[in-house]
């Protein structure tokens, strides 16, 4: 009988396949993907924000094709919390559903995200640095190596036949102020490592990056040296700075005041981990003005020129409680993000203009340090771990190629500067491009990821129009333009929840930049800008009802006049009648207080004989409770010719149905004019 022959051949080393969806060419949204036999995982997630575009929305990695790669990653690793590695988690994940890697920091940061979009956090698992975990057939270990945010770690990938060292963001600082400095023992105990998939975006830059305890010293320094008040504009991510910026304020007599929502969750996120222990309390922004000025330090977001951050607020006057004046400073302690000069130029111009004095980085290179290695740190490093290649990732081209010179000119193989969509292959030849996808641009838009070119208006249409928001609008104008009245007055009805906080700050902004005094022009501007906002942040584009209304008309005799009523507790608890009937008397009081608007107060009598009527009566709740509900909910503002009644948000469900009768008694009546 013929025995088959048996081969002796050379057992085939399975490759390691890389997949960068972002990151490459860009400085923003990393995504990258490592498989080895068909198993995947995922490194870092994060977004960039497209300043290039209207209302800057997110850009999140296209992962489309995955799925018809059969590639869905069975981890997802996350080297440190900022928005470009931790960004688009609550985007991209929810399709994969795979354990997150992440320290305590991060993981923080991201259930903070994870809530915002109601995605349940069970999948979040906590790992303490240098703890090593397992994917598949990979090895993996968190490594700690210092950045500009705590608990940044490099990742060592380890399958049967590889070791790669992801670097994630990274410096070597001898003087971090949290945390320890990056250990050599630790990373020279890894060498050689096969390949480092390496942070490039300082590689064209000689020498080594600044310490943060230089830049505490240097920001303690110019404190002391400012007389009136003092705001310093920084990441918000940045806890090392933040720490410096709030021992130097305690040093020099200054109290401490934070502004802006990142900047106030990053700190109340790190506080809860132990951080920042040594950190002076906090004043609240609204008790600055009693404070003199030489006893003022504020730390806002903004640095980039965003308009709708607190600094553009504050140099644009906007601010509700905190007003910049001549003789103050704005200290910028970061840098300009290529892109981003031209909104930074205007944040100056408006500063310049308030007499506020400004210090930046340009003339004052130590009140900054930036967060990535420069040449001499990328040779030390590479000292360490002897890597016999290297993939530049983590910059834009120029960057890349910069970095693969500082390789080569250590003898380490660097043959390729990959793009986003390069399917990389790592097997005993060497790195190369096995294929390259066609990647999208991707971004958030009503909530949802979406290609960029999609925003169009017809593939809108088709989306139809979702429940309704009613917004009341008080509007003055001033010297520096339209500025809205008192609280935003909206109702949301069978639509997505609304986030109140970044509609009011995008409304004001936008009625700042409006250029118009004429009202009818500044309704119509509102109305497309507000439907754009509403399409662009609700899953759904609900159907809107904008009353605008002047409130020059309520100023008698140069006296803000106030009406409205509201109820004690008690009186709460009489029954509906009594109460309906004293709303009753209130409107008609205050219809009739002044004859020049006596043409409104049928309109009022009509409302009190509506309330008083069955339909309140008899509603399903108790009796008190829905007048009182009534009372709370309706606020009649009067004007010369014309009355508005703005509705706040129902307190309740049940009060729909009554809301429902009132709105559409004010449209039939058309009440809600100017
Ligand atoms: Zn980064
Ligand atoms: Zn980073």
């Amino acid at each position: 009988m013929l025995k088959p022959r048996v081969q002796v051949r050379q057992r085939q080393r399975p490759p390691l396949h890389l997949l960068p969806l972002g990151g490459c060419g860009e400085i923003g949204m990393n995504l990258t993907l490592y498989g080895y036999q068909d198993h995947w995982i995922a490194v870092d997630c994060g977004m960039m924000i497209r300043q290039d575009l209207p209302e800057g929305p997110l850009q999140v990695p296209d992962t489309e094709s995955l799925a018809s790669l059969g590639i869905c990653p069975e981890m997802l690793v996350i080297t440190h919390g900022h928005e470009d590695h931790i960004g688009a988690v609550a985007w991209l994940w929810p399709k994969w559903r795979c354990p997150i890697i992440a320290t305590p920091l991060a993981a923080g940061l991201l259930r903070a995200k994870f809530a915002e979009r109601e995605l349940e956090t069970s999948s979040l698992q906590i790992i303490e640095v240098d703890e090593g975990f397992e994917s598949g057939p990979f090895a993996l270990r968190l490594l700690p190596l210092t950045h500009s945010i705590p608990e940044s770690c490099s990742l060592l990938i380890v399958t049967p036949e590889y070791r790669v060292m992801h670097t994630g963001d990274w410096k070597l600082d001898p003087e971090p102020l949290i945390g320890e400095p990056t250990d050599p023992e630790r990373y020279q105990a890894l060498a050689p490592v096969d390949l480092v998939v390496g942070d490039s975006t300082n590689a064209p830059l000689p020498g080594h990056s600044r310490s943060e305890g230089e830049v505490a010293r240097a920001l303690e320094k110019t404190l002391a040296g400012c007389r009136g008040r003092v705001v310093v504009t920084c990441f918000a991510s940045n806890l090392a700075r933040i720490l410096a910026l709030g021992r130097a304020a305690a040093r020099n007599g200054r109290r401490v005041t934070l502004l802006g929502r990142s900047m106030e969750r990053m700190v109340r996120v790190a506080r809860g981990l132990g951080y920042l222990e040594d950190f002076p309390p906090l004043v609240p922004v609204k008790d600055l003005g009693y404070l003199p000025p030489e006893e003022v330090m504020v730390i806002a977001t903004g640095s980039q020129g965003e308009p709708r951050a607190a600094l553009s607020r504050l140099a644009n006057s906007r601010h509700p409680d905190f007003e910049l004046a001549a003789g103050d400073t704005v200290i910028f302690s970061s840098k300009a993000i290529p892109g981003n000069e031209l909104a930074i130029g205007k944040l100056h111009n408006a500063l310049t203009r308030l007499g506020v004095g400004i210090m930046e980085e340009k003339q004052f290179p130590d009140l900054h340090a930036s967060g990535h290695p420069a040449q001499e740190e990328l040779r030390t490093f590479y000292g360490w771990l002897k890597p016999t290649r290297l993939l530049p990732v983590h910059g834009e081209y120029r960057h890349q190629l910069a970095h693969t010179q500082v390789a080569q000119s250590l003898g380490i193989e660097a043959p390729l500067i990959p793009v986003n969509g390069d399917v990389i292959r790592l097997d005993a030849q060497g790195l190369s491009v096995e294929k390259r996808l066609t990647l999208q641009e991707r971004i958030i838009e009503h909530d949802k990821v979406r290609p960029l070119d999609s925003m169009d208006r017809r593939a809108r249409a088709r989306l139809g129009r979702h429940g309704s928001v009613s917004l009341a609008l008080p509007l003055t104008l001033q010297e520096a333009g339209w500025v809205r009245i008192g609280r935003l007055m909206l109702d949301v009805s069978g639509t997505a929840r609304l986030d109140e906080d970044s509609f009011a700050e995008w409304l004001d902004d936008t009625l700042a930049g409006l250029e118009t005094t004429d009202i009818d022009t500044v309704k119509q501007q509102l109305n497309s800008r507000i439907n754009r906002w509403l399409r662009n942040h609700l899953r759904h584009e609900p159907v809107l009802f904008l009353h605008v209304m002047t409130m020059g008309d309520l100023f008698f005799g140069g006296r803000p006049r106030r009406f409205g009523w509201s109820l004690t507790r008690s009186s709460t608890e009489r029954p509906a009648s009594i109460i309906a009937s004293r709303i009753s008397a209130s409107l008609r009081s205050l219809a009739i207080s002044s004859s020049r608007r006596c043409s409104s107060s049928s309109a009022f009598c009509s409302m009190t004989s509506l309330m008083t009527s069955e339909s309140l009566c008899s509603c399903s709740m108790d009796n008190w409770r829905a007048a009182a509900r009534a009372t709370f909910l309706l606020r009649a503002i009067f004007s010369r010719d014309s009355a508005v009644i703005l509705l706040p948000p129902p307190c309740g469900r049940n009060w729909n149905p009554m809301r429902d009768t009132i709105v559409d008694w004010m449209l039939q009546q058309s009440i809600s004019l100017n």
